[in-house]
Formats: structure tokens, C-alpha cells, sequence
């Protein structure tokens, strides 16, 4: 995660985690999933907790270090918990949208990974049964439909096959009633979603990472379209939807963990993979491989292995600094703070350093990056990226970035070479992203670099202009 965004450049991805299991104290667990799942979201953080007569939530703005203390676990009881860390706000403060959403009648807790373009049908649904919508997110709007199924009468699997329709957009939901838990996940599967094995019951996570961090066994994705729910007779699934997975490649590019399995793929052999096809497509000649870390790290060992070229951390991060972090004054950060990264001179000095990122977006950090390398005295700078150009912006997102904010849609490479100051400057082509998966493109929404948006986004456009 890079502190320097001001805001979330793509899309809300959130992690989610949950617990279903007799025997298990379901909040421990669920506070050690959130934990390991915090490069999803530094915003705030939730834990509900069900113990079959009672929905317990405990949330608040900030890491999951800083929301939970003994006290507040120790009242989340029960065998059946989820929670959820939350990456952006929809522009407000950070607090007012922590999830899980909740409401007084407290029937059903519900943690959101993902975003509706649209919530046109929602909010039409919801104002067609005198259901309020004023100041609701998309989020708050999925809860209100379930839970005025649920108040009706229905069961959780009911409501959910209900209202399911009406969510017309990018979403992995888990669900808790005070006996219940869904999982469920819109019929692209943009975000990922994943179920495990752990004595006495079962685990769903955004990623596979916080299975193993709670000593668990993964058993498989929740497939797109498809709800699973946990109950006291085990797991249940039933497909909503026509499977059309089309799993976000950012995915892979750069925001999830190395060490988590996307589509049955590790994630750190698609990066060396991204790495290695970067230096197939553009071997520079440079003395040093320079990855800014963490994110560009496996890439550059990719491209490490096969130039040959020696790889060194020439870069260093601090690991402590968090969007929550209160950012110095625009003067003292124009002024060349490096709080963020320091370079380390011995590396750099004399060398032609080829340094690799995962990605530019708006292309302020490359730029800064060129400029720190350069007052080390290094002989020459080539940038290298491990994806393709970032044209187009994510709709999928709440803070998403105007079009025009984004340097691969107004300028072409040469130009943007030349704006980062490099000597010379390379992306990963489309075609090397894909092969680099060992997955067909079909599997994959690759709209930020192809513009092509499998869940339609017309509306939203509208609202972005
Ligand atoms: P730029 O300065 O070009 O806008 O940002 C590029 C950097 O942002 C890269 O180092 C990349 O690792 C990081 N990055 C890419 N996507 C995201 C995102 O969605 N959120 C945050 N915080 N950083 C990102
Ligand atoms: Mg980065």
C-alpha cells in the first residue's frame, strides 16, 4: 500500500473475513484474519459477532492494531463472526461507513468487497417498499433490501436469492444472522473471495493469506454467481447466477499478498512471471535491478533471473507509514520529505540502475523516484513496469480518478519518459500481463488497461462525467 495516495486510485477492494464453527471463539479468529488482510484497508475496521440469539459488532475508523482491545473481543461471543477493513470512504468521514453494516433491528450483519456502479434497481426497490435510501452507500442500500426480506419472514438464503437481482454490480458479501453465514459473490467475481477448512468449521476470506494465518486448510473459491451458506448442518451452495468470472488482474498486478492463491495461481510466481516477460520484452542495459518496494519486488526478482543483472535494494520503505498517518504539510513534503522511501547512495552511485514498478498511475511517485536515484549520482535511470499502461479509470471504485488524472491517458510513453525524467522508461505489453497469469484473458476484467468494463458502467460515468 503507498501512503502518498491521497485517495485510492482503484476501486474500493476492502478485505472481508468469517468464521462459522461450534467450539470456535469466531471474533479471535476474524481479528486475526482482518489482521493479515490489512494491506486491503487501513481506513477502519468491524467485527460482528453472532452467538444464535444475538448480532454483536464492534467497529471503528483506523488499522485493526489500533480499533480492538481485550475488552471490546471479549464481547464479541459466539461461534459465528465476520468482519471487514475498509480502503476508501465514499467522501465522508472515515468512521460513518466502517462496516459491517448494521441496523437497529439488528437481524443481519453484512461486509461489502466491491462497489455497484448502479444502484439505480436497488434504490428503486427500496423506495417501492418505503424504505429509506437518504445518505445510504451502495453498501447500506444491499443491507436494507436483505433486511426487509428477512423482517418479512424469509430465510437468510431466501432473501438473499431475493434480492440478489437488484445488486446490479461488483460484489463479495458475507452475511451474518444470529444463526447464519453467507457467502455470496456477484456473477464476474471481480473480487475474490476464497473458503477454508479449520478444526470445527469454516473460514471465507478475501484472500487465502488469512486462511493460513488462522491455521486453516483452503478448500476453494466461492465460485461467481454462487452463494454458500454456513449453517449447523454444514456448508450449503447454490449457484445464483450463470458463472462469468472475470477476476480483476489488479488482483495480481498489485494489490494482493504474494502469498495468497488467486484463481489457483500464487500470486508471487504471476509477479516473477510478470517480471521475466518484462525482461524478454525490454532488456536494458543497467548494472543494478532496483525494485521500488514492496509491491515490485517479485517482478524485479523476475527480471533479475533472466538479464541476469544482480538485484539490490537500493530503495528502502518505511513500513510503518499508513493512510491513517498524519501526512506533513504539502510545503515540508514538496520540500523533499522522505519519509516514505529513502534511497540507499552505495547502491546507486556510478551504476545504470533499472528500477521497477508494479505500476504508474498518476506517475508522481515515478518521478520522485527518478529524481532521488538521480541525486545519488547514478550513471543512468531506466524505469521498467510489470504492467501494461493504466488508460483507463476504474469504475468499479468509489474515489475513482478522473480520466484526465491519469498520465498513460493523456500522454504516450516517450512523453511520460520524459515528464519522469528517465533514460529510458517500459511497460509490460497486454499480451505479457495475460501470459504471464497462465490464464486466458477470458478469466480476467482488465479494465484500467483495456477500457473494456464487463459490469456495465453508464451510470456511473454519467456521475464521474
Ligand atoms: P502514481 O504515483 O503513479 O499515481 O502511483 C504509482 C504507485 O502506486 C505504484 O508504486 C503502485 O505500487 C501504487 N499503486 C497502484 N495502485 C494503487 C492503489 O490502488 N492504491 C494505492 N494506494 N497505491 C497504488
Ligand atoms: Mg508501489
Amino acid at each position: 500500500m503507498d501512503g502518498e495516495h491521497p485517495s485510492p486510485y482503484l476501486g474500493e477492494k476492502c478485505g472481508v473475513f468469517g468464521v462459522f464453527g461450534h467450539g470456535l471463539e469466531a471474533a479471535r479468529l476474524v481479528h486475526t484474519g482482518l489482521w493479515t488482510l490489512q494491506h486491503r484497508g487501513q481506513e477502519s475496521s468491524g467485527i460482528s459477532a453472532a452467538d444464535g440469539r444475538q448480532i454483536r459488532t464492534h467497529k471503528g475508523a483506523g488499522l485493526v492494531a489500533h480499533v480492538y482491545d481485550e475488552p471490546a473481543l471479549a464481547k464479541l461471543t459466539g461461534h459465528a463472526a465476520i468482519g471487514h477493513n475498509r480502503y476508501s470512504t465514499s467522501g465522508g468521514s472515515s468512521s460513518v461507513h466502517a462496516q459491517p453494516v448494521i441496523s437497529s433491528q439488528n437481524l443481519l450483519a453484512l461486509a461489502h468487497n466491491g462497489n455497484l456502479p448502479s444502484t439505480a434497481a436497488l434504490t428503486g426497490f427500496l423506495v417501492s417498499r418505503g424504505i429509506a435510501t437518504a445518505g445510504a452507500n451502495d453498501s447500506e442500500q444491499m443491507h436494507r433490501a436483505l433486511e426487509h426480506e428477512l423482517a418479512a419472514g424469509a430465510a437468510l438464503d431466501a432473501a438473499i436469492a431475493r434480492a440478489f437481482p437488484l445488486f446490479t454490480g461488483v460484489f463479495s458479501l458475507l452475511l451474518l444472522t444470529r444463526n447464519e453465514l453467507a457467502a455470496v459473490r456477484d456473477a464476474h467475481g471481480i473480487r475474490p473471495l476464497s473458503i477454508g477448512k479449520v478444526d470445527g468449521g469454516y473460514v471465507f476470506s478475501s484472500e487465502t493469506c488469512a486462511i493460513d494465518a488462522v491455521g486453516g486448510t483452503v478448500i476453494r473459491d466461492v465460485r461467481p454467481g454462487e452463494m454458500v451458506i454456513a449453517s449447523e448442518s454444514g456448508l450449503r451452495s447454490v449457484q445464483l447466477a450463470p458463472e462469468q468470472g472475470r477476476l480483476d488482474i489488479f488482483e495480481f498486478i498489485y494489490f494482493a499478498r504474494p502469498d495468497s492463491v488467486l484463481l489457483g495461481r500464487r500470486v508471487n510466481e504471476v509477479r516473477k512471471r510478470l517480471g521475466a516477460n518484462l525482461a524478454r520484452e525490454h532488456p536494458v542495459p543497467a548494472d543494478v535491478i532496483v525494485p521500488v518496494p514492496d509491491s515490485a519486488i517479485p517482478a524485479a526478482q523476475g527480471y533479475s533471473a533472466v538479464t541476469g543483472i544482480p538485484l539490490d535494494f537500493g530503495l528502502l520503505k518505511n513500513r510503518y507509514i499508513h493512510r491513517t498517518f498524519i501526512r506533513p504539510a504539502q510545503n515540508l513534503r514538496e520540500s523533499g520529505v522522505r519519509l516514505k522511501l529513502n534511497p540507499i547512495p552505495e547502491v546507486l552511485r556510478d551504476r545504470r540502475v533499472a528500477v521497477i514498478d508494479d505500476s504508474i498511475v498518476r506517475g508522481t511517485t515515478a518521478r520522485r523516484i527518478v529524481a532521488m536515484i538521480r541525486a545519488c549520482q547514478a550513471r543512468e535511470v531506466h524505469f521498467l513496469v510489470s504492467s501494461p499502461p493504466v488508460r483507463f479509470p476504474d469504475y468499479y471504485g468509489i474515489d475513482t480518478p478522473k480520466r484526465e488524472e491519469l498520465v498513460a491517458a493523456r500522454m504516450g510513453v516517450e512523453e511520460i519518459r520524459d515528464a519522469i525524467g528517465a533514460d529510458s522508461l517500459a511497460y509490460l505489453s497486454y499480451e505479457g500481463m495475460i501470459e504471464s497469469t497462465g490464464l486466458p484473458e477470458s478469466k480476467f476484467s482488465t479494465s484500467c488497461f483495456s477500457g473494456v468494463y464487463p459490469v456495465p458502467v453508464a451510470a456511473a460515468q454519467e456521475v464521474l462525467g
